[in-house]
């Protein structure tokens, strides 16, 4: 997991970042007056877009390995399994931001400055989806939330929309950050942004052969952590993708999980969604 290049100064912007808490989590093995149980290990989850096969398998990985789970939202869109996807984040997040596709797919956005693919997956979502489900992703946070010392937000932490894609645009995005560890997703790209003593370097996603990496968290730096993407990977890799952020041990392990593309990509095509949805499953673009 290889840092690329520095690109960005950090102090050109003038920036401070205010909260060390990524450093200092709760400690204590017991919560107040003994009986809250302290949670030290996070499954964080993006972009899961309807897809019940990667989800399922994410599922069944990390089942046993986190005490919470957090999903930096786009639950729905694109995938032909709506339904049983919010279904389980309903049940098993106990955090969750909102994702342009939340917001498409329940008509809470027009759909102009969605492509026509996308605009196919949601109109057919919107009809899907159970008017309950519905509720519940219209209820979805804004992000970002800032939570147990850390930051959840789907895009950016100033602009819910925005891509982080490069390490230019990752170092106007710490100077909006209020502590120095920050979970995001929107590209579906998994590694992410350090901020390292002014500079700004890129966090690749685990390599092909292998199925996890894990980072050390530095206190000295700042992280911007993408999981990567459950349901449609982009980043050259079609495994699932997820994180385990331990607060305790001070790290963060990236995952790749294999699971059964050929029944997701059936599904999608029996619903009459655009092929290409199905298509782009099997290559991770
Ligand atoms: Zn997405």
């Amino acid at each position: 997991m290889g840092a690329s290049d520095a690109r960005e100064n950090y102090a050109d912007h003038g920036c401070e970042l205010v909260c060390s808490a990524a450093s200092a989590p709760a400690r204590s093995p017991l919560g107040k007056k003994g009986i809250t149980p302290v949670v030290v290990r996070y499954l964080i989850l993006s972009d899961l877009h309807a897809n019940w096969e990667a989800l399922d398998a994410v599922a069944r990985e990390s089942s046993g390995k986190y005490d919470k789970a957090v999903c930096c939202g786009d639950l729905i869109g694109y995938a032909a399994d709506p339904n049983p996807v919010v279904q389980w984040v309903r049940d098993h997040c106990a955090t969750v931001v909102r994702g342009n596709h939340d917001r498409a797919c329940t008509g809470l956005d027009d759909l102009e400055w969605f492509n026509p693919v996308a605009r196919a997956a949601a109109l057919w979502t919107q009809k899907a989806l159970t008017p309950e489900l519905i509720d519940y992703t219209l209820g979805l946070a804004k992000g970002p939330l800032v939570l147990d010392g850390f930051e959840v937000a789907h895009g950016s932490p100033f602009d819910e929309d925005e891509y982080v894609l490069a390490a230019t645009e990752a170092g106007h995005a710490f100077e909006y950050l209020e502590c120095r560890l920050a979970f995001f997703g929107h590209t579906h790209v998994q590694g992410g942004f350090i901020w390292n003593q002014g500079r700004v370097e890129t966090i690749g996603r685990v390599p092909a052969k292998r199925a996890s990496e894990t980072l050390e968290i530095d206190p000295e730096c700042a992280y911007m952590i993408n999981p990567g993407s459950v349901g449609q990977p982009r980043d050259g890799d079609p495994r699932a993708a997820w994180v385990l952020y331990d607060s305790d041990a001070h790290s963060v392990a990236y995952h790749r999980t294999p699971y059964d593309i050929e029944s997701a990509q059936r599904k999608i095509r029996d619903a009459g969604l655009p092929a290409i949805l199905a298509d782009r499953l099997a290559v991770g673009r």
